[in-house]
Order: C-alpha cells, then structure tokens, then sequence
C-alpha cells in the first residue's frame, strides 16, 4: 500500500471539499477540485509542503474548477477531467485546454500516476456526463456523484437522474464496503455505510 497524506481545505459559497493527495515517499501530490479561495489552496500546498503535479477536475462545475488555472500556473501542473465534461471549462481553463498546455482528458478505467501512488478514474456519469469518482489505495473521491447520505443533483443540464442511479448501482455499489467515501461537499463517509443506510444505495 502506498503511503498518502491526505488533507482538505472547504472553499468557496458552496463549501466545496478541495482535497490534497500527496505520496509521502516522492511528495509529488493531487490537488482535487480547486473551486475557491486559490490562496488559502496555496498555503495548504506550502505547509504540507509536496510538489503539485496535477490538478483533477470530479466534474466540470465552476465550484470544483474556478481556480484550475491558477494553481495549474502556479505550479505547472497536468490539469485533468473526464472528456465529456470538457467543454464546461468556461472560467479560466478553456485557454489553458485549447492551447494544448498541460492538460489531459480522462477515460473510465484510465490510472493517474501521482508519485507512486495509483489513481483509478471510474467515470460516473448523471450529476454530469463527464462526472468521475477516484479510486486510490483505500479512499473514494465521489465528487457531487456520491455524498454522505445523499447523491448530487440531476436536475442541472447535463444532469441525468436515470444515468446518476445507474453508475451508482452499476460503478460504485460494487466496490469494497471499507471504502472511505470522499464528497465534493459535506463530511466522509464509508461506502459499507452509504450502502445500508443512504437511501439512493439501500441493498
Ligand atoms: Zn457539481
Ligand atoms: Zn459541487
């Protein structure tokens, strides 16, 4: 198992949860959804001290992608999301996306490397079709597919309930019980407990 630190700072009107992967043996790590609040990311950046490399997207909106650029300009990081949600980079990253700098756009079952670290992209489409969860060692980043209790919205564009309860039953419910469960907003959870108390995963 590879060593993580893990952290998270709350930004931004919609208390979105911006969380920091690092790998303790390289101290290259993740920024995870920089929504807001770019400096105060920063400072989280200094004082756990890692190496940046890259900066990823659970979905397009604005809450979870406001300040791609300036921690991917600040830090010359690989910015990812998934493809089809791609085009709703509108704030400050589409430039970054169409000029060919450091970005990546991601697939399901594509791995993100992050020092030693293994990052699995698990493409839950319905809060919005590029939506993706991530797998890495014991915790399960759900972005606004999966929260404690609770599934995002669908009923945004792009949204899609029928498609969000179909990666659920289909992506998430069969991963491990002991996941740590990871949410774009509001507290962690464990995936074992989502599936026998959330009432969109009852089993
Ligand atoms: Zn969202
Ligand atoms: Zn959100």
């Amino acid at each position: 198992m590879g060593k993580y630190l893990l952290d998270r700072v709350v930004v931004g009107l919609l208390s979105t949860n911006c969380y920091f992967l690092v790998c303790e043996e390289t101290k290259k790590g993740a920024i995870i959804d920089p929504g807001a609040y770019p400096s105060q990311i920063w400072g989280k950046v200094e004082e756990l001290g890692f190496d940046v490399t890259v900066v990823i997207n659970t979905h397009g909106h604005g809450d979870h992608t406001d300040e791609n650029k300036y921690i991917v300009e600040r830090s010359g990081a690989t910015l990812m999301i998934h493809e089809d949600d791609k085009s709703m980079l509108v704030v400050g990253m589409t430039d970054v996306v169409d000029n060919g700098k450091n970005h990546k756009i991601l697939h399901d079952g594509d791995i993100i490397e992050v020092g030693n670290l293994r990052l699995q992209v698990i493409h839950t489409p319905g809060h919005t079709p590029g939506g993706i969860c991530l797998k890495c060692e014991n915790l399960l980043f759900t972005g606004d597919t999966l929260f404690y209790l609770s599934v995002g919205r669908s009923d945004m564009p792009g949204g899609d309930y029928k498609a969000l309860m179909k990666s659920i039953h289909d992506k998430i419910m069969p991963l491990d019980d002991d996941l740590i469960v990871l949410p774009g907003h509001g507290p962690h959870s464990e995936l074992g407990y989502e599936k026998n108390h959330n009432p969109y995963l009852r089993r």
